[in-house]
């Protein structure tokens, strides 16, 4: 029993591989653009204390958060 054979099973870069933006590490396919789930977390961690970080503004004369 002949099973079909999958062809273009090998991977083409469609694009430029970039690296890892923690780790420079080539990117993997399943975690572009990182390398891992790991630094997936480490740079979303990273990007929401750095939200964190910015002041809030005082000024609501003109962002009404309610809309009438
Ligand atoms: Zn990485």
């Amino acid at each position: 029993m002949a099973q079909p054979i999958k062809t273009g099973s090998k991977v083409e870069p469609l694009r430029k591989v970039r690296p890892c933006p923690e780790c420079n590490k080539p990117s993997q396919r399943e975690h572009y653009p990182f390398c891992s789930d790991r630094c997936r977390t480490i740079d979303l961690s990273r990007w929401l204390k750095g939200s964190y970080a910015i002041p809030v503004s005082d000024d609501e004369s003109k962002a009404d958060p309610t809309d009438d």
